[in-house]
Formats: structure tokens, sequence, C-alpha cells
């Protein structure tokens, strides 16, 4: 199964995605995960990448392509894979479309989370203090003002994918304000039809 995950910074992508990985075995592909690791050991690729992120701005087209190109190359992905918080411009959307062509790979779905912009502050406000409270690092760009650039990135350039996998009649929509668990069972239900 093959699985994008769409919506705003806060949508709860990560964690959905995260279920998925028990449910069907596959792995999550965050790209902020894996340029958050990047920047982390130093390469060269964190290096381009660690200012944009604290700015709460988009990193290159050309970096994420290529590492996304990379990992799906990998083993773990032969059965499928989950791309949470990839595409997120159209550049990178035709470059899925291509690298899944390549590959002789479909794509199974798009899944939407929608969520009301009002709520999406308050919950990085709290993914950052429940990261504090249990010890870990507090993502440099969960707060308030890094969020407001981060959703600004959002509308500009990844709020029209939802219009591009609309008309290509891929979009699946699941209302991301429900409790955790119903949307899971939204998205388990939209995946089993
Ligand atoms: P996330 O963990 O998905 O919220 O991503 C954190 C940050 O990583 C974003 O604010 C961007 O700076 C960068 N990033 C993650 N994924 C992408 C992507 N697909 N395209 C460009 N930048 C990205």
């Amino acid at each position: 199964m093959r699985l994008i995950l769409l919506g705003p910074p806060g949508a709860g992508k990560g964690t959905q995605a995260q279920r998925l990985v028990a449910k069907y075995g596959i792995p999550q592909l965050s790209t902020g995960d894996m340029l958050r690791a990047a920047v982390a050991n130093g390469t060269e690729v964190g290096k381009r990448a660690k200012a944009v992120m604290d700015a709460g701005e988009l990193v290159s087209d050309e970096i994420v392509n290529a590492i996304v190109a990379e990992r799906i190359d990998q083993a773990d992905c032969d059965r499928g894979f989950i791309l949470d918080g990839y595409p997120r411009t159209l550049a990178q959307a035709d470059a899925v479309h291509d690298m899944l062509a390549e590959r002789g790979i479909l794509l199974d779905s798009v899944i939407e989370l929608v969520v009301d912009d009002k709520v999406l502050v308050g919950r990085i406000v709290n993914r950052a203090e429940e990261a504090k409270a249990a010890g870990q690092p507090v993502r440099k760009d969960d707060n308030p003002e890094v969020f407001e650039e981060r959703l600004r990135e959002y509308y500009k350039k990844t709020a029209p994918l939802i219009g591009y996998y609309y008309a290509n009649d891929q979009l699946r929509q699941v209302d991301g304000m429900a409790p955790i668990d119903d949307v899971t069972a939204q998205i388990e239900a939209l995946l089993s039809r």
C-alpha cells in the first residue's frame, strides 16, 4: 500500500502514520524526520536545510525529492510506505508521480486530514510542552512565531495539492478534528473500501 498523508502542520499526520505503520507493517516516510536526522548528523543536506527549517520555510524540492527517491528504493519499502509531509509542493507532487511511474508502482490513496486552523497552533504548543515534560528535545519550529510561517507556507505551496489530487480523483478526506481513534477508524474505513 502506498499512501500520502496531506494536511497542515499539527493536523495529526505523524500520529496517524504511526498507527498505519503498526497496522499494515509498512514504513512511515516522514521528510521532516529525515531532514531532522540529517541536521542532527551534520550532513551536507542537514547543513543546507537547518536555517530554512528553523525559519518554518520549505526546504528545496531538489533536496527532498532526492532523499525520498533514495529512501523508497530501500528494501523495507517493497510492500509499500506512508508518505508523511511529502509531497508539499506541486513540483514535489510531479516528482513523486514520476518516481512511482519509473518503478511501476501505483499510489493507492491521498488522505487529507481536514482540520480547522484555529486549533493548530494550540496543538503545536501542546506538542512542545509534552516533549519537554517527557524530557525529549523540543523542536525549534514548534513555537507560535515559527508556526505562523509554517502555516503560511502550507497555504501558499501545499494546499494547492488538494486540488491537484482531487482533479486526479485520488483525494480522500477525513475529519481531522475528531478524536484520534476516530480519525484512525475513518482512515481504515477508506483503505478497506
Ligand atoms: P514536519 O516535521 O513535516 O513538520 O517538517 C518540518 C520541516 O521540515 C518543515 O517545516 C520544512 O522546513 C521541512 N520539510 C519537511 N518536509 C518537507 C517537504 N516535503 N518539502 C520541503 N520541506 C520539508
